[in-house]
């Protein structure tokens, strides 16, 4: 069980912050934060807490299996960004 960041993420970094895993990358101090289009949760790591959802002004963030069908891929998007950093 994770949760996956979609297309509607404008980079706003809300979930960072509220993120008691400190699962969603980059953030602000990373190298790649001021080239983002978007966050992603890390699934290894996601607790599956539901907080982000919250703090997210632009819903962008869904359970997995709750992703529309339409932003399916998003799953592997996130999954994929962490592919060879430590879980
Ligand atoms: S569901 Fe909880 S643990 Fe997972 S990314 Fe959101 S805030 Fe972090
Ligand atoms: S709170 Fe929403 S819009 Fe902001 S970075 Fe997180 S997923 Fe993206």
């Amino acid at each position: 069980m994770t949760y996956v960041i979609a297309a509607p993420c404008v980079a706003d970094y809300s979930c960072v912050d509220i993120c008691p895993v400190d699962c969603i990358a980059p953030s602000p101090g990373d190298d790649a934060f001021d080239a983002a289009d978007q966050l992603y949760i890390n699934p290894a790591v996601c607790i599956a807490c539901g907080a982000c959802v919250e703090a997210c002004p632009v819903s962008a963030i869904y359970r997995i299996e709750n992703l529309p069908q339409k932003w399916a891929h998003y799953a592997e998007l996130n999954r994929g960004y962490f592919e060879g950093s430590p879980a």
